[in-house]
């Protein structure tokens, strides 16, 4: 599986906004978004003073940082935009709307991990079950009535308490019910995109990959 593998805050940088990607480190460490507000590597400051950015970049941009924000590839995110132009209904929403059903993105929710990289991490090493079974595929899609619990054996793992002791952990959402103290929770609707705490312009998306 292809992966990200550099450092995450140039992906912030590229951006020109905080993505939030290292989880609570990004309230304690000095964010290198403020401190240098350009893009990275030789050309970075160069580009900040560039003529007016085309329509073109503006939805590249706006693919590229949802990519970043859930991490992941551009395969998998094109494949999730197929099934969600096939589906009835907005489909820019729909896109999000899987995007947050992915399984990593639910544990990162509900708040056992303090970043979807960290949550991803949790599944990838077979610390979650889905209705009783372990499940260890990140972008597994789960489903309204679906119970997201830590196997009992990883309960107390230290990154988990952590997490859910961070006073920067994400803001809880209605359509998931969480139960920290067995760490278990449950979807309890598909989310509806007001329902979806996320600043993009989605249509920009639907835009670029309708062309
Ligand atoms: Fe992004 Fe966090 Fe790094 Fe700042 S500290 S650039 S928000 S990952």
């Amino acid at each position: 599986m292809a992966r990200y593998t550099g450092a995450v805050c140039r992906l912030c940088r590229r951006e020109g906004q905080k993505l939030f990607l290292k989880g609570t480190k990004c309230f304690t460490e000095k964010c290198p978004v403020e401190r240098r507000a350009y893009g990275p590597g030789q050309h970075g400051p160069a580009s900040a003073r560039r003529r007016k950015a085309s329509e073109y970049a503006h939805q590249l941009r706006e693919k590229q940082k949802v990519k970043r924000i859930y991490g992941i590839t551009e395969r998998p995110f094109r494949n999730l935009f197929e099934k969600a132009a096939r589906q009835p209904g907005i489909t820019g929403e729909n896109l999000l709307v899987g995007l947050e059903s992915r399984l990593d993105n639910i544990v990162y929710r509900m708040g056992f991990g303090s970043s979807r990289k960290e949550a991803r991490q949790l599944v990838r090493h077979r610390h979650i079950e889905v209705n009783g079974g372990t499940v260890d595929v990140p972008s597994y899609q789960v489903h309204p009535g679906d119970e997201v619990r830590l196997r009992a054996k990883s309960k107390d793992l230290l990154p988990v308490q952590v997490a859910l002791e961070s006073k920067t952990r994400p803001s809880k959402v209605g359509w998931l019910a969480v139960d920290e103290g067995s760490r278990t929770g449950r979807m309890v609707e598909r989310p509806s995109r007001a329902d979806i705490p996320l600043a993009v312009q989605e249509q920009l998306i639907v835009e670029l990959y309708s062309k």
